[in-house]
Protein backbone atom coordinates (compact mmCIF):
# COMPACT_ATOMS: atom_id res chain seq x y z
CA UNK A 1 0.00 0.00 0.00
CA UNK A 2 1.11 3.26 -0.55
CA UNK A 3 1.76 5.93 1.62
CA UNK A 4 -0.81 8.31 0.20
CA UNK A 5 -3.57 5.59 0.23
CA UNK A 6 -2.98 4.29 4.25
CA UNK A 7 -5.59 5.33 5.85
CA UNK A 8 -4.43 3.35 8.87
CA UNK A 9 -3.44 5.96 10.90
CA UNK A 10 -4.51 8.93 8.82
CA UNK A 11 -5.07 12.45 10.99
CA UNK A 12 -6.69 15.87 9.60
CA UNK A 13 -5.99 19.11 11.15
CA UNK A 14 -7.58 22.27 10.48
CA UNK A 15 -6.58 25.64 11.81
CA UNK A 16 -6.83 29.32 10.99
CA UNK A 17 -4.42 31.98 11.43
CA UNK A 18 -4.47 35.51 10.71
CA UNK A 19 -1.85 36.54 7.65
CA UNK A 20 1.20 38.69 8.99
CA UNK A 21 2.04 39.11 5.39
CA UNK A 22 1.88 43.03 3.86
CA UNK A 23 -0.50 43.04 0.82
CA UNK A 24 2.53 43.71 -2.09
CA UNK A 25 4.22 40.62 -0.99
CA UNK A 26 1.71 38.17 -0.32
CA UNK A 27 1.85 36.34 -3.68
CA UNK A 28 5.54 36.18 -3.67
CA UNK A 29 5.39 34.89 0.00
CA UNK A 30 2.71 32.26 -0.51
CA UNK A 31 4.37 31.06 -3.60
CA UNK A 32 7.72 30.36 -1.35
CA UNK A 33 5.33 28.59 0.85
CA UNK A 34 3.51 26.18 -1.48
CA UNK A 35 7.06 25.46 -2.65
CA UNK A 36 8.68 24.57 0.94
CA UNK A 37 4.93 22.87 1.08
CA UNK A 38 5.50 20.47 -1.87
CA UNK A 39 9.37 19.94 -1.25
CA UNK A 40 8.48 18.61 2.78
CA UNK A 41 5.05 17.38 2.73
CA UNK A 42 5.17 14.61 0.27
CA UNK A 43 8.37 13.43 1.42
CA UNK A 44 6.07 13.13 5.23
CA UNK A 45 2.70 11.60 2.87
CA UNK A 46 1.13 14.65 4.08
CA UNK A 47 -1.24 16.18 1.49
CA UNK A 48 -4.00 19.07 2.06
CA UNK A 49 -5.41 22.65 0.80
CA UNK A 50 -4.58 26.34 2.14
CA UNK A 51 -6.88 29.10 1.76
CA UNK A 52 -6.08 32.07 1.97
CA UNK A 53 -8.85 35.01 1.76
CA UNK A 54 -9.41 38.29 3.56
CA UNK A 55 -6.44 38.63 5.89
CA UNK A 56 -6.53 35.01 6.77
CA UNK A 57 -5.38 31.28 6.02
CA UNK A 58 -7.26 28.23 6.65
CA UNK A 59 -5.16 24.81 6.08
CA UNK A 60 -5.64 21.32 6.07
CA UNK A 61 -3.30 19.02 6.81
CA UNK A 62 -4.12 14.85 6.18
CA UNK A 63 -1.27 12.56 6.99
CA UNK A 64 -0.12 10.10 9.41
CA UNK A 65 -0.60 11.63 13.07
CA UNK A 66 2.95 12.28 13.71
CA UNK A 67 4.07 13.90 10.79
CA UNK A 68 0.93 16.11 10.68
CA UNK A 69 1.12 17.52 14.14
CA UNK A 70 5.64 18.11 13.76
CA UNK A 71 4.61 19.58 10.26
CA UNK A 72 1.86 21.78 11.77
CA UNK A 73 4.13 23.14 15.09
CA UNK A 74 6.70 23.91 12.31
CA UNK A 75 3.89 26.11 11.08
CA UNK A 76 3.25 27.86 14.14
CA UNK A 77 6.84 28.99 14.65
CA UNK A 78 6.33 30.79 11.07
CA UNK A 79 6.55 34.69 11.53
CA UNK A 80 3.71 34.80 8.21
CA UNK A 81 1.24 34.46 10.55
CA UNK A 82 -0.11 34.96 13.58
CA UNK A 83 -2.72 33.47 16.18
CA UNK A 84 -3.39 30.34 14.74
CA UNK A 85 -6.25 28.12 16.16
CA UNK A 86 -6.84 24.51 15.60
CA UNK A 87 -10.29 23.52 14.57
CA UNK A 88 -10.38 20.12 14.64
CA UNK A 89 -7.45 17.99 14.78
CA UNK A 90 -8.12 13.97 14.82
CA UNK A 91 -8.19 10.55 13.27
CA UNK A 92 -9.85 10.69 9.79
CA UNK A 93 -11.76 8.11 7.78
CA UNK A 94 -9.96 9.01 4.14
CA UNK A 95 -8.12 12.23 2.70
CA UNK A 96 -10.17 14.78 1.49
CA UNK A 97 -7.65 17.13 -0.13
CA UNK A 98 -5.43 14.63 -1.86
CA UNK A 99 -2.82 17.27 -3.53
CA UNK A 100 1.09 17.48 -2.46
CA UNK A 101 1.07 20.78 -3.82
CA UNK A 102 -1.01 22.13 -1.14
CA UNK A 103 -3.04 24.16 -4.08
CA UNK A 104 -3.06 27.65 -2.01
CA UNK A 105 -6.15 29.72 -3.49
CA UNK A 106 -7.80 33.18 -3.18
CA UNK A 107 -11.40 33.18 -3.15
CA UNK A 108 -13.02 35.44 -6.02
CA UNK A 109 -16.28 37.35 -5.93
CA UNK A 110 -17.77 34.16 -8.30
CA UNK A 111 -17.00 32.66 -4.90
CA UNK A 112 -19.75 34.89 -2.88
CA UNK A 113 -22.23 31.55 -2.94
CA UNK A 114 -19.85 29.29 -1.10
CA UNK A 115 -19.36 32.47 1.53
CA UNK A 116 -23.18 32.99 1.75
CA UNK A 117 -23.88 29.47 2.69
CA UNK A 118 -21.49 29.49 5.75
CA UNK A 119 -22.87 33.34 6.21
CA UNK A 120 -19.07 34.11 5.96
CA UNK A 121 -19.62 36.91 3.01
CA UNK A 122 -19.59 40.12 5.38
CA UNK A 123 -17.32 38.56 8.09
CA UNK A 124 -14.63 36.14 7.09
CA UNK A 125 -13.67 34.81 10.48
CA UNK A 126 -12.98 31.41 9.95
CA UNK A 127 -11.22 31.61 13.05
CA UNK A 128 -14.36 31.55 14.49
CA UNK A 129 -15.99 28.75 12.61
CA UNK A 130 -16.94 25.09 13.92
CA UNK A 131 -14.91 22.22 12.91
CA UNK A 132 -17.66 20.89 10.21
CA UNK A 133 -18.04 24.25 9.04
CA UNK A 134 -14.51 24.70 8.55
CA UNK A 135 -14.36 21.55 6.95
CA UNK A 136 -17.10 22.28 4.70
CA UNK A 137 -15.98 25.37 3.54
CA UNK A 138 -12.34 24.06 2.69
CA UNK A 139 -13.62 21.28 0.84
CA UNK A 140 -16.06 23.59 -1.70
CA UNK A 141 -12.83 25.05 -2.17
CA UNK A 142 -11.38 22.12 -3.21
CA UNK A 143 -14.08 21.75 -5.27
CA UNK A 144 -12.85 25.06 -7.57
CA UNK A 145 -9.62 24.49 -6.86
CA UNK A 146 -10.10 21.11 -8.86
CA UNK A 147 -10.28 23.53 -11.98
CA UNK A 148 -7.16 25.16 -11.64
CA UNK A 149 -4.05 24.30 -10.28
CA UNK A 150 -1.70 26.42 -8.11
CA UNK A 151 1.55 27.64 -10.69
CA UNK A 152 3.60 30.20 -8.50
CA UNK A 153 4.39 31.90 -11.35
CA UNK A 154 0.90 33.24 -11.92
CA UNK A 155 -0.67 35.51 -9.66
CA UNK A 156 -3.30 34.21 -7.49
CA UNK A 157 -6.78 35.30 -8.27
CA UNK A 158 -8.10 38.50 -6.92
CA UNK A 159 -11.01 38.97 -5.12
P1 LIG B 1 13.16 26.79 4.30
O1 LIG B 1 11.99 27.02 3.40
O2 LIG B 1 14.49 26.63 3.67
O3 LIG B 1 13.17 27.95 5.40
C1 LIG B 1 14.18 27.99 6.43
C2 LIG B 1 13.67 28.82 7.60
O4 LIG B 1 13.38 30.17 7.19
C3 LIG B 1 12.38 28.27 8.21
O5 LIG B 1 12.45 28.41 9.62
C4 LIG B 1 11.30 29.16 7.66
O6 LIG B 1 10.18 29.25 8.57
C5 LIG B 1 12.02 30.49 7.52
N1 LIG B 1 11.49 31.29 6.40
C6 LIG B 1 11.52 30.95 5.10
N2 LIG B 1 10.98 31.94 4.35
C7 LIG B 1 10.60 32.90 5.22
C8 LIG B 1 10.00 34.18 5.06
N3 LIG B 1 9.71 34.64 3.86
N4 LIG B 1 9.74 34.89 6.15
C9 LIG B 1 10.08 34.45 7.39
N5 LIG B 1 10.66 33.26 7.61
C10 LIG B 1 10.93 32.49 6.53
N6 LIG B 1 5.58 24.18 5.31
C11 LIG B 1 5.44 22.89 5.02
O7 LIG B 1 6.43 22.17 4.93
N7 LIG B 1 4.21 22.34 4.78
C12 LIG B 1 3.06 23.07 4.87
O8 LIG B 1 1.97 22.54 4.66
C13 LIG B 1 3.17 24.44 5.21
N8 LIG B 1 2.07 25.22 5.32
C14 LIG B 1 2.21 26.52 5.73
C15 LIG B 1 1.08 27.29 5.94
C16 LIG B 1 1.20 28.61 6.38
C17 LIG B 1 -0.04 29.43 6.61
C18 LIG B 1 2.48 29.16 6.61
C19 LIG B 1 2.61 30.59 7.07
C20 LIG B 1 3.61 28.40 6.40
C21 LIG B 1 3.51 27.09 5.95
N9 LIG B 1 4.63 26.29 5.74
C22 LIG B 1 4.47 24.97 5.42
C23 LIG B 1 5.99 26.84 5.83
C24 LIG B 1 6.61 26.50 7.18
O9 LIG B 1 6.16 27.40 8.15
C25 LIG B 1 8.13 26.59 7.06
O10 LIG B 1 8.50 27.86 6.57
C26 LIG B 1 8.67 25.54 6.11
O11 LIG B 1 8.12 24.28 6.40
C27 LIG B 1 10.19 25.48 6.26
O12 LIG B 1 10.63 24.73 5.20
P2 LIG B 1 12.15 24.25 5.14
O13 LIG B 1 12.43 23.46 6.35
O14 LIG B 1 12.30 23.58 3.83
O15 LIG B 1 12.97 25.56 5.29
Amino acid sequence: MSAISGSRTLHRLVYASEISILEPDLEHEVGGIIQASMRNNRARAITGLLLVHAGWFAQALEGPAEPVMQTYRRILEDPRHKGAKVLSAGPAPSREFGDWNMCARRMSDADDAILDALALRDAFRPDALSASAALRLLKAVRGIQARRTFDPQRPLEKP
